[in-house]
């Protein structure tokens, strides 16, 4: 197999962490005689240092032209004093709108080793492995009209959905379920309350009915929030609409304990776009103490669901945990001077997971 992988490592912590992460794709790739071409390119801000835009042309250009796209993160407070839609974020704004994925992929995972870092207690959160499929180019965010009238102190946003958004995100959620050991998918909704639920809840179930061996549920997001937090272990993929799986995918970071440790995906546009869900973090970058295990198991995801690898990347997380198991932590996880913890830096913990 030959995969052709745009590298978009941006700013800040990003190069560091992403340089893990290829890494652990080409130890894969090179284990199994398969081909992968990395692409560099510029976003963020060190694409307006270059180019004084944070998204180049010829950045979105070539990312088109490829299979994939790892980004690592993207900001820098240098910028500032730039408006918005010239910052370093706009740049990823821009190639998320340009890529079009529409299903969000976010898993929620508690490491055993680490459930000392959550402020859930270790029975509630043992053994929880969520998938969050979150739909990402409808709903409140993007619907029309929607304005802020200074004059009148009235705004108004709206939330839109047609049987086709749901359909095509609650397709690839269930194609994800029905890989997976348990097979069920929690669909989230205000059905009691919001039209636009309602036909999401008549959506998902038509869809259910092409997929036999999944179980299909259906949760009020305002109870799901606190089924989330008090029986985790109950969830499969849990799939939703934009503004929900927004709130309830970071309240779900509460489970795996770090920021520096979570992955995501998104599916369904030109090219599919894997990042880890942290920012650029600008207090730590340089130091060697950015956590690059978010980016690894992003990389995983590549493997997953751009190169069909799932026992590869399976592997991979099998490999996080066995190195959080032997005590290895970044500073990020580490907790006190607990017995048996090692702590390493960024480069160490990605060549201790490929050990
Ligand atoms: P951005 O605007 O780029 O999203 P942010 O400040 O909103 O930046 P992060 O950059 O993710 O968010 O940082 C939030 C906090 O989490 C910071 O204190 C940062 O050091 C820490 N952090 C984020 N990612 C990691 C990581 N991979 N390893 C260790 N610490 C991290
Ligand atoms: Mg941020």
């Amino acid at each position: 197999m030959h995969l052709k992988i745009a590298i978009l490592a941006g700013d800040g912590i990003g190069p560091e962490v992403t340089n893990e992460a290829v890494n652990v794709l080409t130890t894969v790739a090179n284990a199994r005689g398969h081909v992968f071409e990395y692409i560099p390119l510029l976003i963020g801000g060190v694409a307006i240092t270059a180019y004084g835009t944070p998204l180049p042309p010829e950045t979105l250009e070539k990312t088109l032209r490829c299979d994939a796209a790892l980004l690592g993160a993207v900001g820098d407070n240098k910028f500032n004093h730039l408006p918005p839609s010239e910052r370093p974020e706009a740049g990823l704004l821009r190639i998320r709108a340009a890529l079009g994925g529409f299903a969000n992929l976010r898993p929620a995972v508690a490491y055993k080793a680490l459930a000392d870092n959550s402020p859930l207690r270790p029975e509630i959160t043992d053994g929880a492995d969520i998938l969050f499929v979150r739909e990402l180019l409808g709903g409140l965010y993007f619907g029309e009209p929607r304005a802020w009238h200074k004059s009148t102190d009235r705004a108004h946003n709206t939330m839109v959905y047609t049987r086709a958004e749901v359909e095509r995100v609650a397709r690839i959620a269930f194609d994800l379920a029905s890989r997976r050991e348990k097979k069920k998918i929690t669909s989230v909704d205000k059905a009691n309350v919001l039209e636009c639920s309602q036909l999401w809840r008549a959506v998902v179930t038509d869809v259910s009915r092409d997929y036999p061996t999944v179980t299909l549920e259906h949760q009020l997001v305002d109870s799901m929030a606190i089924h989330l937090m008090t029986r985790p272990r109950d969830f499969d993929v849990v799939l939703t609409e934009n503004l929900f799986g927004d709130i309830l995918s970071d309240e779900s970071g509460v489970i795996t304990g770090s920021l520096g440790m979570l992955p995501s995906a998104t599916l369904g546009g030109k090219v599919n776009l894997y990042e880890p869900v942290h920012g650029s973090a600008p207090d730590i970058a340089g130091t060697g103490k950015a956590n690059p295990i978010g980016a690894i198991l992003t990389a995983a995801m590549v493997l997953r669901h751009s190169a069909g690898m799932e026992a590869e990347a399976k592997l991979i997380e099998d490999a996080v945990d066995e190195a959080l198991n032997e005590g290895n932590r970044t500073t990020d996880i580490a907790r006190g001077n607990v017995a048996g913890q090692t702590t390493l830096a960024t480069t160490q913990m990605g060549e201790l997971i490929l050990g």
